[in-house]
């Protein structure tokens, strides 16, 4: 088999599962207790707050532990339009966002936050002329992810961040697909707030943090104990948390080999799978995450085609089949432009420091051979191309 869905989620790595195994039965202490036995795992979260922070430029005291990104996300967006209900009451996100913001603005939608949803170009980048138009006297927050997960597409961080400063507007970042993958450094780019994951980077599934600058305070998600100096509640999932620390410790490390790298195969992958008549690339071309190759084919649904590249031993997903099952194609997809019956055809192939130089072929290869394949019945194809083409 080969796994070409990295930005779906990745395997725990040999070396992070090793170093987080032993906070389940000797180092179980809670970080809490006041006793010598416990200082271990105390300590161990500690020193993750401070790998997790190295990644962004950040401090360990600006990292919080959540569950996930989707809980980073909500926080960060609950937590600002409360604390900030007496200056305003509009935020301003793009109309790409993962559901985790997406559908957090519909309920804050619901509770009288005004959201503009900014558009963006083919490509999936926001423009900076938009933002700028969107801004006004109540808007409290600005929430743009950093790189999209269905395309791949990067987002102008550090002009947004600029302007967020220059009009003194929080500016929070979703960059789960991100961090870890390419340079963010908050300072920077002006970020206030920056969500993450650790299953994107080589942790299990169910860790994620919020940074949070310095000095700022918004209301908290989840009250109760004083963890995360009183922020988040709830006893620290110590094992989990070392693991999101060695995970970021080893992403930090190899940054610039494995974008070297999954360029180059995601590069060879793209144009390869370009050559088949009637596909496109979708995302920018260039400014877009390392290992991920994000297509349009046409005539064919996303749904066969995923069912047969796993037939042919490759794990890949689409961007066309939302996950209560209706055949909407992703609002990602239409955003940019394309039409319905060019979106079903999605499919995202996403590579990883796991995948050998060579899988780029092998997935190349089977693009072809079910591409041929389905076209072959598809009710839209006929001599040679789509039927919607003269
Ligand atoms: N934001 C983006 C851009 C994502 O890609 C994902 C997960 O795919 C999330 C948020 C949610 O992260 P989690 O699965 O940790 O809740």
């Amino acid at each position: 088999m080969i796994y070409a869905d990295n930005s779906a989620t990745t395997r725990t790595k040999p070396e992070v599962l090793d170093k987080m195994l032993p906070y389940f039965t000797e180092h179980y202490g809670n970080p809490s207790s006041l006793y010598a036995f416990a200082y271990d795992a105390k300590r161990a979260v500690e020193n993750a707050r401070e790998e997790v922070a190295k990644v962004i430029g950040a401090r360990g005291k600006e990292i919080f532990f959540t569950s996930c990104g989707s809980e980073s996300d909500n926080w960060v967006l609950r937590g600002v339009t409360s604390k900030l209900r007496d200056k305003g009451n509009h935020i301003i996100t793009s109309c790409i966002e993962h559901p985790a913001i997406m559908e957090t603005c519909k309920q804050l939608e619901k509770q009288g936050i005004r959201v503009t949803y900014l558009p963006v170009d083919e490509y999936g980048s926001v423009s900076v002329d938009d933002l700028k138009a969107a801004i006004c006297d109540e808007t409290i927050l600005i929430s743009i992810m950093t790189a999209n997960n269905e395309i791949g597409t990067i987002q102008p961080i550090r002009e947004i961040g600029a302007i967020a400063k220059e009009k003194e507007i929080f500016f929070h970042t979703d960059a789960v697909q991100a961090y870890g993958h390419i340079p963010i450094n908050v300072d920077e780019m002006n970020i206030d707030f920056l969500s993450l994951s650790g299953h994107k980077i080589g942790a299990p599934k169910g860790i994620g943090a919020l940074y949070i600058r310095s000095g700022i305070r918004i209301d908290n998600l989840i009250y109760g104990g004083g963890q995360e100096k009183r922020r988040r509640a709830g006893t620290e999932n110590v094992p989990y948390i070392v693991a999101l620390g060695e995970a970021a410790r080893l992403a930090n490390e190899h940054m610039n080999e494995n974008i070297a790298r999954l360029t180059k195969m995601r590069d060879a992958l793209i144009e390869r799978v370009l050559k088949i008549p009637y596909t496109r690339l979708t995302g920018h071309p260039t400014n877009r995450l390392p290992g991920l190759c994000s297509i349009v084919i046409e005539g064919i649904e996303g749904e066969a085609l995923l069912l047969n590249m796993f037939n042919e031993g490759i794990c890949a997903s689409s961007g066309s089949a939302c996950s209560s099952g209706s055949l909407d194609p992703s609002h990602v997809l239409l955003s940019i432009g394309l039409p319905h019956h060019i979106a079903h055809g999605s499919l995202r192939l996403s590579l990883g420091e796991d995948n050998a130089v060579g899988d780029e072929i092998k997935i190349a290869e089977a693009v072809e051979k079910v591409a041929a394949k389905l076209r072959a019945m598809s009710p839209v194809w006929e001599n040679g191309k789509p039927v919607w083409e003269e």
